[in-house]
Formats: structure tokens, sequence, C-alpha cells
């Protein structure tokens, strides 16, 4: 009679090569990482540079707004001087023509030595179109990369996922030929230790170890195992321990 937990024992052997299936299909590409960060960066740099064109455009457009409601109050002021006749309410608007003059002048510059608020936002506008037409077109660019990129990881993945639920079918078969209760006694502890349910016993110079957790055991539990009429586990770690082929 074939001893079951040699069975176990390779039982385990195709656990952990299912293990190391799953570990592969979680761990992405160096290049796919690489792409999603840049894409990323990519995608913050746009949104900041629509946020600040957003705000000098506002920004640009109070200013306008602004400078026609000026220009619009100046008429007016001339309109009223040319209709006054008294010397004190010509010098009256006169000076409110001036003053106006002077806020206009802050807002579109003078041509000369005044520069005016209006055209370093106008400037500052015309940079960040062009800033945001770059970064857009790198956008473009990279997408198309990383789309194929995340596509050849999915399939990477999918094929993966085969060769798991082929290896886990053939498994579950070899499972199914060991007795049910050491099967679930040996998932319960595999799960609680680190993927190995089960630990070979190996002769040192003064006794037996567990190769697991490399405890000494006690000469009655070495014994035990030699027997092999009970499963017993290691008084350390908990495992199964099988004494070998
Ligand atoms: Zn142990």
């Amino acid at each position: 009679m074939s001893d079951p937990l040699a069975e176990l024992n390779r039982l385990q052997e195709r656990d952990l090569e299912l293990d190391l299936i799953r570990e592969d299909q979680s761990r992405i590409p160096e290049e796919l990482v690489q792409a999603r960060l840049h894409f990323r960066s990519l995608e913050v740099q746009l949104g900041d540079l629509q946020e600040q064109l957003r705000e000098v455009r506002l920004a640009y457009h109070k200013a306008d707004l602004e400078l026609q409601d000026l220009k619009s109050k100046r008429e007016k002021a001339k309109a009223a001087q040319a209709q006054a006749s008294g010397a004190k309410e010509q010098t009256q608007y006169a000076e409110q023509i001036r003053q106006l003059s002077g806020l206009i002048e802050d807002l579109e510059g003078n041509g000369k030595d005044i520069e005016g608020q209006m055209m370093p936002l106008m400037e500052r506008m015309d940079k960040l179109e062009q800033e945001l037409a770059q970064v857009k077109a790198q956008v473009d660019e990279a997408r198309p990369k990383l789309e194929a990129l995340e596509a050849a990881n999915q399939q990477r993945v999918a094929d993966l996922e085969a060769t798991y639920q082929a290896k886990k079918a053939e498994r579950d078969k070899l499972a199914a030929t060991i007795p049910a209760p050491i099967v679930k006694e040996y998932e319960s502890i595999r799960k609680a230790r680190k993927g190995t349910g089960l630990a070979k016993m190996v002769k040192t110079a003064n006794g037996y170890r567990c190769t697991a957790c490399n405890v000494q055991l006690p000469m009655h539990v070495a014994q035990q195992i030699h027997q092999g009429h009970k499963v017993v586990r290691c008084p350390s770690c908990g495992r199964i321990l099988w004494k070998g082929e």
C-alpha cells in the first residue's frame, strides 16, 4: 500500500507550483509599471495646465470687462464735457477723464513706459496653450503604447490562468486519491503556514529534526512518525511530519 504522506508530498509540490503561477500572474511587468506611471504623470501635468489656463483666461476676461467699462465711462465723461458750459464743470470732467485714462493705461498699457496688466496675461495664455498642446501630443502618443502593454499583460495573465486551471485539475485528481481528512488537515495548516502543510523529518547526529522549522523532535514523536499509523504534527510548527521515501 502506498504511503498517503508520500502522495501528500506530491500534492504539496503541485500546490507550490500553483502558488508560483499565482505569484507570476500578480507580478506586473516593469515596462507596464513605468508606462502607467508615465501616463499618470502626463495626465496630472495636463490637468494642472488646464487649471492654470482656466485661471489666466478668467483673469484676462475680468480685466477686459473692466477695460470696456472704463472706456465707456470715459466716453460718457467726454460727451458730458462737450456739453458742459461752466469752467468749473469743464475742469471736473477733465480731471475725471484724466483719472479714467490712467486706469485704462494700467490695464492695456500705453505702448511706451506702461506695459499694462493685460499683455502679460495674454502672453501667459499663449505660453500655457503651447505647453498644453505639447502635453496633449505626449498623451496621444503614450495612450496607445500603454493600451498595448495593458492588453499584452491581460493576455499573459489569461495564458497563466489556463495553465493554472489545467494543473489545478490534475492536482485535484491527485488529492482525491488521498484520504480526505489528511488533505483537509494539510490544507488548513498550509493556509496558516506560508504555503507548506507538510514537512519532512530528517535524521541528525543526535536524533531527528523538522525540516520546516528545524526543531529537534522528541524521540517518541520520531518513533510515531516512523510507524506511520497516524498523522503526527511537529510539536513546534504544527506541520504534518513525513518520514520521507
Ligand atoms: Zn516544525
